[in-house]
């Protein structure tokens, strides 16, 4: 009998496909880029069609990996990068441009544009602060530069994340779907009576008929059908969300932190509130018919992406691996903190005018000290991002992390230090892909939600070695420096 399950995570960079067993143990592997595509300054785009054909390969290699077929698949799940906008022809299938990916800013003018008021009536119904890194300004900037809005009244033409356009083509067409973890990344799906908000559909000019249908995370969202096999696809969930189930995430107090380019750090949460401190609220997931599970979101643009602005622009690394070596082999920083402000600063700042700073440097300052800096300044950022939760209510006793630089022990010493929290670094470290394979054996029947407390281990706990008042302190000198970074560019 098909016990195998199959995650498509389909991310910023790569399409990789993993292959799990259902307690998470990995059976394959395979994983595309594809081009990343800059047509002007701040505008990301990537072509849908590359989107799919990388991801279908990844599926038919990881299988060919396994040494299975289709008829050994027992589900299909899906992750995705969030917020990326497709819009494509319901009848022929073909996009009518190319996706505007989340990153992109080109529709950062138009959310200036908004009043106050329209901005607070979006963070109370969203949950999101008002923001071009959503959907809802890049559905409106297609439709008005590709003359589209008539054919999209009409219901020619579909919306939907990248989850939506797998979706419809694993389908044939058949299927025009997302689930409620990539809708709340929208910017037009309510939280709170859980449904595409009037308000905003009329605020962003945005007709219905173009919108998906919404499920539950663990829905049968339709078949892929392979080498005369029936697929089901059981499962839909945006990447962070994903990776806060797959790691085992289910409950308010548990939280997952990714190291990855930049940091995200997810927590389940009962409240819907809107944060005070700059972080969101956004749906996790919502299983069969039960409740939608909301989260707190808080974001780090540049985390891991120091490193390698260490080793492709400074050339004092080759490798994001050294880093480690490095900053342990001096005892502290020698006084250089590192705000790597490069895109502005998120939760909790939102400042878009703050720029990177070194600050602290003298002619002792070694190549050391500075990678020692970078590295602290990952763990600084992401001690804001917990103690933002923390000032909302939120109990964080740990933390579990993922990501690329998860692998960086030292990282994760400061990071349980500057917290007084344990860091708990498991044993499946591909915990988005994992989170969505979970999911869709949760919806096959394969799993039960208890099975998952189970499988989910810890392989190595990272436990508080300073004081609370030298953390204290050293938190102190960090925000010292964050203020000098601020507000930097008029
Ligand atoms: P993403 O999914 O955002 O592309 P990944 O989770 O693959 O990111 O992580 C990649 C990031 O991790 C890179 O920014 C890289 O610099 C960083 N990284 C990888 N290995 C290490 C390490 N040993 N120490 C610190 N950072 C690392």
């Amino acid at each position: 009998m098909a016990n195998l399950i199959a995650a498509l995570d389909q991310g910023t960079t790569s399409s990789r496909t993993i292959i799990f067993t259902p307690s998470g143990d990995i059976v394959a592997m395979a994983q595309q880029d594809y081009p990343q595509i800059y047509p002007q300054p701040d505008w990301v785009e990537h072509s849908p069609q590359n989107i799919l054909d990388s991801q279908l390969d990844t599926f038919k290699k990881a299988l060919k990996q396994a040494k299975v077929g289709a008829s050994d698949i027992a589900c299909i799940g899906i992750c995705n990068q969030r917020e990326t906008t497709v819009i494509w022809e319901r009848q022929s299938g073909k996009a009518v441009a190319n996706a505007i990916v989340w990153q992109d800013k080109r529709t950062a003018p138009a959310i200036a544009a908004l009043s106050d008021d329209q901005r607070k009536i979006i963070h109370q119904k969203t949950g999101l602060v008002a923001d071009a890194y959503f959907s809802a300004s890049k559905i409106r900037w297609l439709l008005d530069h590709h003359n589209l809005q008539a054919r999209a009244e009409q219901g020619e033409l579909c919306f939907g994340t990248i989850d939506s356009w797998l979706l419809f083509n694993l389908t044939n067409g058949d299927v025009h779907a997302t689930d409620v973890s990539n809708a709340s990344r929208t910017m037009l799906w309510n939280i709170h009576n859980h449904q595409w908000d009037d308000y905003l559909l009329t605020l962003f000019n945005i007709p219905t008929a173009m919108l998906p249908s919404v499920k539950a995370s663990n829905s049968h969202f339709g078949d892929y059908q392979l080498d005369g096999t029936s697929i089901p696809i059981h499962s839909v969930i945006g990447d962070q969300q994903a990776a806060t189930f797959g790691q085992a995430c289910l409950t308010p107090g548990q939280s997952k932190l990714t190291y990855g380019t930049g940091c995200f750090l997810l927590s389940p949460t009962e409240q819907t509130v809107a944060s005070s401190r700059g972080l969101l609220t956004t749906i996790g997931w919502q299983i069969d018919q039960q409740p939608p599970v909301s989260a707190v979101e808080g974001s780090v643009f540049i985390g891991g992406a120091v490193l390698q602005w260490l080793r492709d622009g400074l050339g004092i690394i080759q490798h994001a691996s050294e880093s480690q070596a490095m900053a342990e082999s001096v005892p502290d920083s020698n006084g250089v903190m590192f705000v790597p402000a490069f895109a502005g600063l998120g939760t909790p700042y939102w400042d878009s005018q703050a720029r990177g700073m070194m600050i602290g440097l003298t002619r002792s300052t070694s190549k050391a000290h500075i990678v020692r800096a970078a590295l602290e300044a990952i763990a600084y950022q992401c001690t804001e991002v917990v103690d933002a939760m923390r000032t909302d209510g939120a109990q964080v006793n740990e933390l579990r992390v993922d990501g690329g630089a998860s692998a960086n022990g030292f990282l994760l010493q400061q990071q349980a230090d500057l917290l007084g929290i344990p860091i708990l670094r498991p044993k499946q470290t591909e915990s988005t892909a994992l989170g969505a394979a979970w999911m869709a054996a949760l919806g096959k029947g394969l799993i039960k939600i208890d099975d998952i407390n189970q499988y989910w281990q810890a392989k190595q706990t990272f436990e508080p070695q300073i004081s609370r008042d030298e953390a204290g302190e050293r938190m102190r000198q960090w925000q010292r420096a964050v203020s000098r970074a601020k507000e930097w560019v008029k």
